[in-house]
């Protein structure tokens, strides 16, 4: 990352929130999920918000429109093969070409070479929606033969399984920590202004990072397990939306939010 000037780090906004949507920023009772969502929007000046997910722009701009939700500036989105920016006047995610262009290029031509084999394959079957540089499956893990995905693996794609009910067959090397930080760099964040949120394997790589980050109460069990001695990781007892709250007071981002605010009342009075 390039040293900023003084006046850049002035304007960087003092708190990121990188979060995860089911089970976390989506998680919880909706008194909890609007007592977090109010106090984001209340200080939306001193905050950067960015959902890193694995659904696809069409479920967030809808979500989003429903006027509950806040919108985000920016989103990792389809498990971080997607990384788009929000267009304020237009109230539209827009990929971002620049960010996307080495993710298109390890997806290629796609899986078409394998995708009969996939159709065909006990334990999987698709998901609805429109992928561009994945595909996602619905996993039984009863059914599924564990063959299948060293054959996705062999064929040059990661394959990552989530919550025991998701299949998605990824450009190798993407997910959504490596495509994060690659946004992060590309707005020039520093990563102490930053906690990553999340509650299932497909979170993994975002603790991964080494950035803060929370694995919300009501996590994976196997995420737990995975990520249990790392220092970086805050585990909520709160479960969702609440556990996200419950780690911006518990590593100070909820001072330093509303000290930037007052600050730049200040200024401006
Ligand atoms: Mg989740």
């Amino acid at each position: 990352m390039t040293e900023l000037t003084e006046n850049q780090s002035q304007q960087m906004p003092a708190f990121c929130l990188a979060t995860d949507l089911d089970g976390t920023f989506l998680g919880g009772e909706k008194s909890e999920r609007l007592a977090l969502y109010d106090w984001l929007e209340a200080h939306r000046a001193a905050i950067q918000l960015v959902f890193v997910t694995g659904r696809d722009l069409p479920f967030i701009e809808a979500s989003c429109s429903e006027g509950i939700m806040p919108w985000p500036d920016y989103v990792v989105g389809d498990v971080g093969t997607t990384l788009a920016v929000r267009c304020s006047k237009s109230r539209r995610l827009i990929p971002v070409g620049e960010l996307e262009a080495p993710i298109k290029a390890r997806w290629g031509q796609g899986f078409n070479h394998i995708r009969q084999a996939l159709d065909a394959a006990p334990g999987i079957s698709p998901q609805t929606g429109t992928f561009r540089h994945r595909m996602s499956y619905h996993y039984d893990h009863q059914a599924f033969d564990p063959e299948i995905k060293i054959m996705i693996e062999k064929a040059g794609f990661d394959c990552l399984i989530s919550d025991n009910r998701f299949l998605d067959v990824l450009p190798k090397g993407v997910s959504k920590g490596p495509s994060l930080l690659r946004l992060l760099s590309w707005l020039s964040m520093p990563k102490s202004n930053v906690l990553v949120a999340g509650d299932t394997l497909n979170d993994l790589s975002l603790f991964e990072t080494g950035l803060r980050g929370v694995a919300v109460g009501n996590s994976e069990p196997a995420l737990i397990d995975k990520i249990n001695s790392r220092e970086n990781v805050y585990f909520a007892k709160s479960h969702g939306a609440s556990g996200v709250f419950e780690a911006i007071t518990a590593f100070g981002f909820r001072e330093i939010v509303q000290n930037a605010a007052k600050l730049k009342q200040e200024i401006t009075a």
